[in-house]
């Protein structure tokens, strides 16, 4: 039985079908995630390999017995330095890109032991996403003038051989006792509790897409980055050269229909109390890409990234808009000229045209 956790109040797909966030089925070497009616599920065939957690933008996966911001402040207080899979995490693919340079910003002598990585079996496709990782940290830090860098080393690190443990004779016994039975039998109907398991959103789940919740990831980057000098350079990564962080620009067709503001995960993207702006802060951006998927019009682009964000940060107004109030509810709605009604008292004056013939 896997420990694979989705917390589906945080999983993108849930807050829109029109999500075509697929990163955690993507990377998995087993094939383990799959969607059904939209909604990732987990079957048995899981290794608890974590490489999925490392992906998701929106920090929605977890194992059970595996708190990756636990490990990481563990880590850091701890007199080791080295972060293997045969030693302290389950694959180094669990670590994202700013789990990364975190790491290297405040353990500069943190390694990554990839001296296991070419005969894992389950290679394909982690150590790619392992490389990739490191690679998008490395430029990050030397964007930002750092004088470190994530450090690997190949020395394969081995486990002690465990103590054998006598076999516990007296748990095997209680299996026969009235007492054992039950309770084996409820671990049992867990267990198959669990395997039939289908995706459900729960209320827990909707109250939590409600809220506007920022990765601890991303708090623990803005952690590390608190030490960082500001560089005498910034530096401008192209759209896609980062895949944690974006900057976007809004153009034309927008429409105000409000659909990207209401629907980001981590209320990087904003407006006012009448819906007269859309704001744009994008150290709160994850690029989950989920503002880009359900907007109808396509109006939203990725701009180049500046590491000025980083140092002085700011909120950008992306596009405003002239709001006035409808003449027949007197509601406040995005005004584009022509008659002042608002979307839906225009669509039921067109309905009742139609019922009616006037044209
Ligand atoms: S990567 Fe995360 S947000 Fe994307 S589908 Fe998987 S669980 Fe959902
Ligand atoms: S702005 Fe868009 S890409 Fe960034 S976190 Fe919000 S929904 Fe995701």
């Amino acid at each position: 039985m896997h420990n694979l956790k989705i917390d589906l109040g945080s999983c993108v797909r849930v807050y829109s079908k029109n999500s075509n966030c697929d990163k955690c089925a993507t990377i998995c070497p087993e094939g383990a995630i799959s969607y059904k009616e939209n909604l990732p599920i987990v079957s048995d065939s899981c290794i608890d390999c974590g490489g999925c957690i490392g992906v998701c933008p929106t920090e929605a996966i977890s194992l059970k017995n595996l708190d990756t911001l636990e490990f990481l402040f563990g880590f850091l207080e701890s007199d080791e330095n080295l972060i293997s899979c045969k030693k302290n995490i389950p694959c180094l693919a669990t670590l994202s890109v700013e789990n990364l340079i975190a790491l290297a910003l405040l353990k500069s002598d943190t390694e990554l032991d990839l001296g296991h990585c070419l005969t894992c079996p389950i290679k394909e496709p982690l150590y790619a996403q392992i490389e990739q990782h490191i690679s998008e940290a490395n430029l990050f830090l030397e964007s930002i003038e750092s004088p470190h860098r994530i450090k690997t080393t190949d020395i394969a690190y081995e486990a002690p051989p465990p103590e054998e443990e006598a076999p516990d004779r007296r748990a095997f016994l209680e299996r026969f006792t009235l007492k054992g039975a039950v309770k084996s039998k409820a671990e049992f109907e867990k267990t198959v509790e669990e395997l039939e398991e289908v995706a459900e959103v729960t209320l827990a789940d909707s109250a939590n897409i409600r809220k506007k919740r920022l990765p601890n990831k991303r708090k623990l980057l803005f952690m590390a980055l608190k030490r960082v000098e500001k560089p005498q350079h910034y530096h401008t990564f192209m759209q896609d050269e980062l895949s944690f962080i974006s900057q976007k620009s809004i153009n034309d067709a927008c429409d105000n229909c409000s659909m990207c503001y209401r629907i980001c995960p981590t209320g990087a993207l904003q407006t006012d109390r009448r819906g007269s702006k859309i704001e744009f802060d994008p150290l709160n951006c994850v690029k989950c890409a989920l503002c880009h998927d359900v907007c109808e019009p396509d109006a939203i682009t990725l701009v180049p990234f500046s590491t000025r964000e980083l140092f002085e940060p700011r909120v950008h107004e992306l596009v405003n808009f002239q709001v006035v109030r409808c003449d027949e509810c007197a509601n406040y709605f995005s005004y584009f000229g022509g008659e002042k009604l608002c979307p839906r008292c225009k669509t039921e004056e067109e309905e009742a045209k139609r019922l009616w013939g006037i044209q």
